[in-house]
């Protein structure tokens, strides 16, 4: 079977052929990979920063967002069957027995960082085109989701952040009823979301969709795909070319939550010091090494303290996060069908992985299939302006 995997020690990324898998244990699956999103952290892989091939390979197939079909199911596989898509989730525990994340199945909690991450850190990953994994760590997927399911695991990012930042807003202003719906959990509360990269526009569809008003701040400028989707699902969009952060925190009031999307340290920086009053701060991405900057930290701490904010890092997924992730992918089609049919560049060839993984992508996400193409689309790639 082909795969696409890095090789660190060459710095090399490239088609490989590979022996397909078997099942070796009774609860295995088989699975086709149908598709494999690209992201920011396959960036860094492929740009030899990050990531590391199992124990005594020399390589790492790549690939974590994931879509697949079922093929086959051992004897002790009890709820999937042949035919069945699925969404399989990136971390396998650690195996220390006093883990008590791993051991209780929060592996995205894991405490002692010897977890494996399949496609990321000593495990191979899912851009091949067949891969075999255990039962309990495949999302079942509703058929109806075929076209778009691959973008459950980026949004299991936005969904583990609110799913806790839902349980801390209930725990803390006593005014917010445990009752409340999804969709009005936001209501009356604005969010601010840094960054339009994939990651940042998923979370601004979720933060919409549960009732908060959304502003959207990145360096872009129009004319951009990107900031028509922003604008498209009711997100308000503010480049910080045009307005610095203490004129977007005058525009916006109390800023109730800060949803960092960027990875930038400087940027993230800038933006706790427009964090409200009882405001939370969600940080998800993972900044590769920058310069040293001059800071203020008595005045950070003086806010968090006077304020009663929180700054809360997030990575990674567990289960509820995955059916949160299917549930929103369902709702989004429902309320922004046309916004929808754009979240997806384009299906290239694995032999294009290597390019669309380095460039940035024309849309929002590119993906890798090991299927049919979208014959007649651009490169995927954006053009120089
Ligand atoms: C993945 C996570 C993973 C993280 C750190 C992200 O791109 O979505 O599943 O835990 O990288 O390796």
């Amino acid at each position: 079977m082909k795969a696409v995997a890095v090789f660190p020690g060459s710095r090399q990324v490239k088609v490989v052929e590979r022996d397909a898998p078997r099942l070796v244990q009774p609860d295995q699956v088989l699975l086709r990979i149908l598709d494999i999103g690209l992201c920011g952290t396959d960036k860094e892989i492929c740009s030899f920063e990050y990531g590391t091939p199992p124990r005594g390979d020399d390589h790492l197939i790549i690939g974590h967002e994931s879509l697949a079909e079922v093929v086959q199911a051992g004897p002790a596989v009890e709820h999937l069957q042949a035919g069945d898509l699925v969404v399989p989730s990136v971390r396998r525990p650690c195996p220390l027995p006093g883990c008590l994340a791993c051991r209780s199945g929060h592996q995205d909690f894991c405490y002692t960082g010897d977890f494996s991450e399949r496609g990321i850190k000593e495990a191979h990953g899912y851009m091949a085109e067949y891969a075999v994994e255990q039962e309990r760590y495949l999302n079942p997927v509703p058929p109806d989701l075929r076209d778009i399911a691959v973008l459950a695991e980026p949004l299991t990012i936005a969904e583990k952040a609110l799913l806790q930042i839902f349980w801390m807003m209930q725990q803390r202003p006593p005014w917010l009823d445990p009752q409340t719906p999804v969709e009005e959990q936001g209501r009356g509360l604005s969010a601010l979301v840094l960054g339009i990269g994939p990651v940042g526009l998923l979370g601004a569809m979720v933060l919409v969709s549960a009732g908060f008003t959304t502003y959207v701040y990145s360096r872009e400028l129009p004319p951009s795909p990107r900031i028509d989707l922003a604008d498209a699902i009711g997100a308000s969009y503010v480049s910080s070319q045009t307005t610095t952060f203490g004129e977007l925190a005058e525009k916006i009031g109390n800023v109730d939550l800060v949803y960092e999307a960027v990875g930038h340290s400087h940027f993230a920086l800038q933006a706790v010091r427009v964090l409200g009053t009882n405001g939370i701060f969600v940080l998800t991405g993972v900044p590769g090494l920058q310069d040293l900057v001059q800071a203020d930290p008595a005045r950070l701490i003086r806010d968090m303290v006077l304020k009663n904010q929180v700054l809360l890092g997030t990575v990674n997924a567990g289960p509820d996060a995955f059916a949160a992730a299917l549930r929103d992918l369902q709702r989004f089609r429902r309320q922004w069908p046309e916004v929808v049919r754009t979240l997806i560049a384009g299906r290239y060839p694995p032999e294009q992985a290597a390019d669309l993984i380095m460039a940035r992508p024309a849309g929002i996400k590119s993906v890798i299939t090991f299927g049919p193409t979208s014959a007649g689309r651009s490169s995927g790639l954006e053009q120089p302006a």
